[in-house]
């Protein structure tokens, strides 16, 4: 008996439509035909759960797939021992639903535009997926049932054949899907390329499944092993897993040698119902890529990585794996985007990187302090973006002093209450801001550290958040407990300075307990700020403004005796020795311009030629 069909009328054209427009997806084949064969084993298995009769032979092999690539013949076969189909459910199944499944589909995402279109993965196109690469396809299958071996065949203009089968052509049971590769499916001819394939998408799947590259000589005595995990460690239960197996899970999957710092089990029961680890590299330093890997799974199948619908931003730079079964996938992407599923599970996953963060930190404090630096940008970054996240570590959130060690913000403010309520005095630098960091030890005033950029958004955030709270750079202005008494301006002395300093610089006295500087130069946190953004809006290659007015002041240190003796001094040499004090300040707040550091090195050395 034989017979012949066309795919219906629509075949013209779903098969030109499957071969063009998911141009750049293709690989996706692999992923649709092994998650059927898986599919098939998982069905029987099932069966013989529920004691069918006809289901209970097991294998001697085992439940399995195998995807054997023939270079030759030009084929990569996908063949599983799993339900198998018969003569009517190939008409059923392949023929009409995996058909129409296909045609919806497409209709659905025809008109979005090819590979950008809102398809995650593009799920939902199925078997037919396998003619993106293929010229003909052929199906052999046995049902579990004993019905007779059927083979289904179809070539790319969708005219279809079913053929008895001859016995030793179809598998025992189960199904075999030949795929006679087509030019398009040519670069698919390559073992590194399909292991690479298989990896990637089938390294969770629950069946194992096998790959036959053509080469290898099977020994008889050596059973190889699947390219799967048919059981991975993210579905276990938490407390059955150990910090070896977390480890090197880790190591596996995202191919870091280093140790990640912990991890986070994620088990959610209904209705959310996902599954997932979530680990914490290690960072090395500031430029290191903050990219993180995030591989999303649906049912143990890999969908894509880094999927911005599902997980929130900031946790894009941890790597993990999600598996979320529950997730509408064959949905536009903007629709993912505004699901209540979706913002749920951020919201979830959210709480339990914060509930994880604050239980490390009250639990061993020093082993938190010790991973800190490590941790920060990713969490300065995640307050950052989002503020329920920011509300749920506040308490948590750890800076470095410039005198070594850690604190939080609260405990900062209650060390400094009684000198200097609410202010906040950070450095950026500890090497180059050494005299004013030095300047407030020398008054017992703590500095802390903010020497990454986002650090000091993130102190911006603070600000916004904590009424009245003010983070001042040390060179932003003096704390009160810098000032002495009895501050008078010295007749004749800021003229000399005037001449120096640009025209928007103000000068002022001030008796300072530490009388061995004679004059501080101060620019304002703001305009400081302001300067700040500019350069990296520059940098970032947008146009800024290159130059405006600079807000600074000039504090002269009336307790300190080179400046309390320039008024009676030869103007000449006062003048001299107002300049050099100048360029010191000027040296002490920033880097000098080549001309400022030339004038500079000369005056100092005709100073020299004086002594
Ligand atoms: P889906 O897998 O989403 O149902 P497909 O188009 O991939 O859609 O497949 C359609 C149907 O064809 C499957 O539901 C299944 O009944 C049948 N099928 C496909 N591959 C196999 C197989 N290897 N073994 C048994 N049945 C299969």
């Amino acid at each position: 008996m034989e017979k012949k069909g066309g795919i219906g009328v629509e075949i013209e054209h779903i098969f030109p439509v499957i071969k063009k427009w998911l141009y750049s997806d293709k690989e996706i084949f692999l992923r649709e035909i092994v998650s059927n064969a898986c599919d098939a084993v998982t069905k029987l298995r099932r069966l013989i759960s529920l004691g069918e009769d006809a289901a209970r032979e097991i294998p001697d092999e085992g439940f399995c797939v195998t995807v054997a690539l023939d270079k030759e013949a030009k084929t990569i076969t996908v063949t599983d021992n799993g339900i198998g189909m018969t003569e009517e459910e190939v008409e059923k199944y392949i023929c009409q639903i995996a058909l129409s499944g296909a045609l919806d589909f497409i209709e659905k995402y025809e008109g979005e535009n090819g590979a950008d279109s809102g398809i995650i993965g593009h799920f939902g196109l199925g078997f037919y997926s396998a003619f993106m690469v293929s010229s003909s396809v052929d199906v052999l299958t046995r049902s579990f049932t004993g019905a007779d071996p059927v083979k289904w065949t179809c070539t790319e203009d969708g005219a279809y054949e079913i053929h008895e089968c001859s016995e030793d052509e179809a598998p025992a049971r189960g199904t075999s899907i030949v795929m006679h590769m087509s030019e398009e499916g040519e670069e698919y001819l390559s073992e590194s390329r399909l292991r690479e394939i298989l990896q990637k998408y089938c390294a969770f799947m629950p069946v194992a499944i096998y790959f036959e590259d053509g080469k290898e000589e099977k020994k008889d005595d050596k059973t190889p092993a699947p390219i799967n995990d048919t059981s991975p460690l993210y579905l276990k239960n938490p407390s059955d897993c150990t910090e070896e197996e977390y480890k090197e899970f880790y190591k596996k999957v995202f191919h870091d040698f280093r140790e990640p710092l912990f991890w986070i089990h994620l088990k959610a029961d209904y209705p959310l119902n996902f599954r997932g680890i979530l680990y914490f590299p290690r960072i090395q330093n500031e430029f290191e890529s903050l990219e993180g890997q995030v591989k999303l799974y649906y049912n143990q199948v890999f969908v894509a990585d880094n999927i911005k619908e599902v997980i929130p931003e900031y946790l894009l730079m941890l790597k993990g794996v999600l598996d979320c079964p529950e997730l509408p996938l064959n949905v536009s992407r903007s629709y993912l985007q505004n699901s209540g599923y979706v913002s749920k599970i951020s919201s979830h996953i959210t709480k339990k990187v914060a509930d994880k963060l604050s239980s490390m930190f009250n639990l061993d404090r020093p082993a938190f302090e010790n991973i800190w630096r490590d941790l920060k940008t990713f969490v300065e970054y995640g307050c950052l973006r989002d503020s329920k996240f920011y509300d749920k570590t506040v308490s948590c959130l750890l800076f470095e002093k410039c005198s070594g060690g850690f604190c939080t913000l609260d405990e900062y403010l209650e060390g400094a209450k009684a000198i200097h309520e609410n202010k906040v005095y950070y450095a950026t630098d500890k090497v180059s801001q050494a005299g004013y960091i030095s300047m407030f030890e020398a008054q017992g005033i703590e500095t802390l550290l903010l020497d990454r950029i986002i650090d000091t958004q993130f102190a911006q955030l603070i600000e916004n958040k904590r009424d009245g709270v003010q983070f001042l750079r040390v060179d932003a202005e003096l704390a009160d407990a810098m000032k002495g008494e009895g501050a008078a301006e010295i007749p004749g002395v800021a003229e000399l300075f005037k001449k120096l300093v640009p025209e928007q610089t103000e000068i002022k006295f001030e008796a300072l307990k530490d009388t061995s500087v004679p004059a501080v130069l101060n620019v304002s946190e703001d305009s400081r700020r302001m300067e700040d953004m500019m350069k990296m809006y520059t940098a970032m290659g947008q146009n800024a403004p290159t130059s405006f007015p600079t807000q600074a002041t000039l504090i002269l240190n009336t307790a300190n005796p080179l400046i309390a003796s320039l008024a009676d001094a030869d103007p000449e040499k006062a003048a001299l020795i107002a300049k050099q004090i100048y360029s010191l300040c000027l040296l002490s707040q920033r880097r000098l311009q080549p001309e400022e550091l030339r004038t500079f090195l000369s005056d100092s050395y005709s100073i020299l030629g004086k002594l």
